[in-house]
């Protein structure tokens, strides 16, 4: 899954960034309002977490353009506790949900999974088709009932395919979802990857669609 960090604090941003990795997220972090404008126009975001005083455009004002445009990625903010008039004008403009610095790291990746879980539509953490789910909470997949675990990538992968059970996703679309920038990806990086996951879950839990990409049942 992967987050877009916009922060101009370079501690904060620093060591968010080391520990969203380390639970797994691929982070992009950028530290103005017009690179995370620029940003999120590129799509393929799972979650934003946004600081509000930034450099050459507000976190509001990104907020109220991106929403504008019909982006509907799920935001939390990152604000200062003084920030009351803030807080409440980025949850007027579609924000989903605020946290206020300082904060315990465990508290954000539970509400950017909440965050998520609630675009996602479904009020538990289990999303997917009738064979195979996700749960969002433990990061592990279930196909017919049976649990299995899953790496960071394995489970960013089918994230991304099982949001949408049924639809087909290309090499590039997959891409996205799964690498940050300045990642070295393969050509056959996808390839790899799901070839591992059928091993996995069986032969037909991903497939292919020849020249368009991959999808699973819905
Ligand atoms: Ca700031």
């Amino acid at each position: 899954m992967r987050v877009l960090l916009v922060e101009d604090d370079e501690m904060i941003g620093r060591s968010l960034k080391q520990a969203l990795e380390g639970a797994g997220w691929s982070a992009d972090w950028v530290r103005d309002g017009e690179l995370a404008q620029s940003a999120l126009g590129d799509g393929g975001y799972t979650c934003v977490l946004l600081d509000l005083g930034l450099p050459r455009q507000d976190g509001t004002e990104v907020l109220r353009r991106a929403r504008e445009r019909g982006d509907a990625t799920p935001v939390l903010v990152l604000t200062a506790r003084d920030g009351l008039d803030d807080r409440i004008h980025s949850l007027d403009l579609g924000a989903d949900d605020y946290l206020l610095k300082p904060f315990e790291f465990r508290e954000l990746l539970a509400r950017m999974r909440a965050v998520v879980r609630r675009r996602d539509g479904a009020a538990h953490s289990l999303i997917g088709g009738s064979t195979m789910q996700l749960d969002l909470t433990t990061r592990e997949v279930l196909v017919d009932g049976v649990r299995e675990a899953l790496t960071a990538r394995e489970f960013a992968l089918l994230h991304a395919l099982l949001e949408r059970p049924g639809a087909i996703l290309s090499r590039e679309q997959l891409e996205n979802r799964i690498y940050g920038w300045g990642e070295e990806v393969t050509s056959n990086a996808i390839d790899v990857l799901i070839h591992g996951m059928r091993r996995k879950l069986g032969a037909e839990s991903i497939r292919n669609v020849r020249g368009l990409g991959w999808r699973v049942a819905a």
